[in-house]
């Protein structure tokens, strides 16, 4: 599923795509992914200018010049391509916006999403604030309201274990299973401390991980665009260096002791039951 540092390295190659162009086509497959989609999407999409995207948390949004923001959520299974020339659409391509593109030629950007979990919004961009995903959010983890002051306030007096409360987007935004486990590891906290029980120092500990592990992932996913061979291919897809995540029973990358899979609320935490406390 992607988290915070595919959505942004999705978000980083949508940039210099569509920033400043115009609209010239638009193909809207279906009248709903995970929820219906907007009323004659691709006839308001069409002949907009799109400022420069952004992203929160889990979602890009990409502004335009009719004063609507379009927002991709890619769920649990969505990702973008971006094609030079025309591409076939092909089973699950659900959305492809066609921009012109500064060579005169144009550019195509499809969105597939094999199992409908991903979502496509279109609203005023005076509504941000009050936006059903967007307002009970918390903050953005590399953004200056995060700090290990925050996590201690918001984790204060809960009961749910340290990972559950890391999904929580509400609390902190875009942290999905592999980096909260990462994180995790990287802090030495067990998945199954509870949250409230985080003490400063673990939780100076925790934010700082937090930082690093998305920083190196994005990092990585700009390093994977710029290797990209196939123009075709999926973007925010890269193999991110795991110290835990998906590596249960093979040794821990300090103690060898073997990495230990446990199911927390229907999710799989990965973690290292010498190294974490
Ligand atoms: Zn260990």
């Amino acid at each position: 599923m992607p988290e915070l540092p595919e959505v942004e390295t999705v978000r980083s190659a949508l940039a210099p795509v569509v920033t400043g162009q115009q609209v010239m086509a638009v193909y809207v497959g279906r009248k709903d992914l995970r929820w219906p989609l907007p009323e004659a999407l691709d006839k308001q999409l069409l002949g907009c200018r799109f400022a420069a995207p952004t992203r929160r948390g889990k979602y890009v949004l990409m502004p335009n010049d009719n004063g609507q923001v379009l927002l991709i959520h890619l769920g649990m299974s969505g990702s973008i391509r971006i094609h030079e020339a025309k591409p076939e659409l092909a089973k699950h391509d659900h959305m492809m916006l066609t921009v012109e593109a500064d060579d005169g030629g144009h550019r195509y950007i499809v969105l597939n999403d094999p199992r409908r979990f991903g979502w496509v919004d279109l609203f005023a961009a005076e509504d941000m604030a009050t936006h059903k995903l967007l307002k009970d959010m918390g903050p953005e983890p590399l953004g200056n309201a995060f700090s290990a002051t925050h996590i201690q306030t918001v984790f204060a007096n809960r009961k749910s274990p340290v990972k559950n409360a890391l999904l929580d987007q509400r609390l902190i935004a875009g942290i999905g299973n592999i980096y909260a486990c990462e994180a995790l590891f990287k802090s030495g906290i067990s998945p199954r401390r509870r949250a409230g029980s985080i003490t400063a120092g673990r939780a100076d500990k925790l934010a700082h991980a937090i930082v690093t592990v998305l920083r190196a992932a994005i990092a990585e996913g700009g390093t994977s665009l710029r290797d990209h061979v196939q123009p075709g291919g999926e973007i925010g897809y890269f193999v991110q260096k795991l110290s835990v995540y998906g590596r249960d029973g093979l040794p821990c990358v300090i103690c060898e002791t073997p990495i230990r899979i446990i199911v927390q609320s229907g999710r799989s935490s990965f973690y290292c039951p010498s190294c974490q406390r």
